[in-house]
């Protein structure tokens, strides 16, 4: 088990989930962030932190797509630890629907 990062992070990027993470798991895209599923020990803390409900346990059904896109994706962008500022639009974003096809960016985030 493992948690993932689905696509309401896309465009907000709050970045609250990676100051909590004790493994620090996260990893930075140019607009989202997603886990390392072999990194992650399931304590869930980041869950309830995250202010787009962008987080959830794997075990939830229909997340197989956020699993792969987490797993590939965190073995190509650079570990982020540390909180940095929200996109200024990030608020217009939060619970938009379609994220991934409208926003999706492959491109790496800068890191920490
Ligand atoms: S707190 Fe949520 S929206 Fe913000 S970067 Fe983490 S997963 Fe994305
Ligand atoms: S569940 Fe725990 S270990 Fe996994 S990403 Fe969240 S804070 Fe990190």
């Amino acid at each position: 088990m493992t948690y993932v990062v689905t696509d309401a992070c896309i465009r907000c990027k709050y970045m609250d989930c990676v100051e909590v993470c004790p493994v620090d798991c996260f990893y930075e895209g140019e607009n989202m962030l997603v886990i390392n599923p072999n990194e992650c020990i399931d304590c869930g803390v980041c869950e309830p932190e995250c202010p787009a409900e962008a987080i959830l346990p794997d075990t939830e059904s229909g997340l197989e797509k956020w699993l792969e896109l987490n797993s590939t994706y965190s073995a190509e962008w650079p570990n982020i630890t540390r909180k940095k500022d929200s996109p200024a639009d990030a608020d217009e974003h939060k619970g938009e629907e379609g994220k991934f096809d409208k926003y999706f960016s492959a491109d790496p985030g800068a890191g920490d």
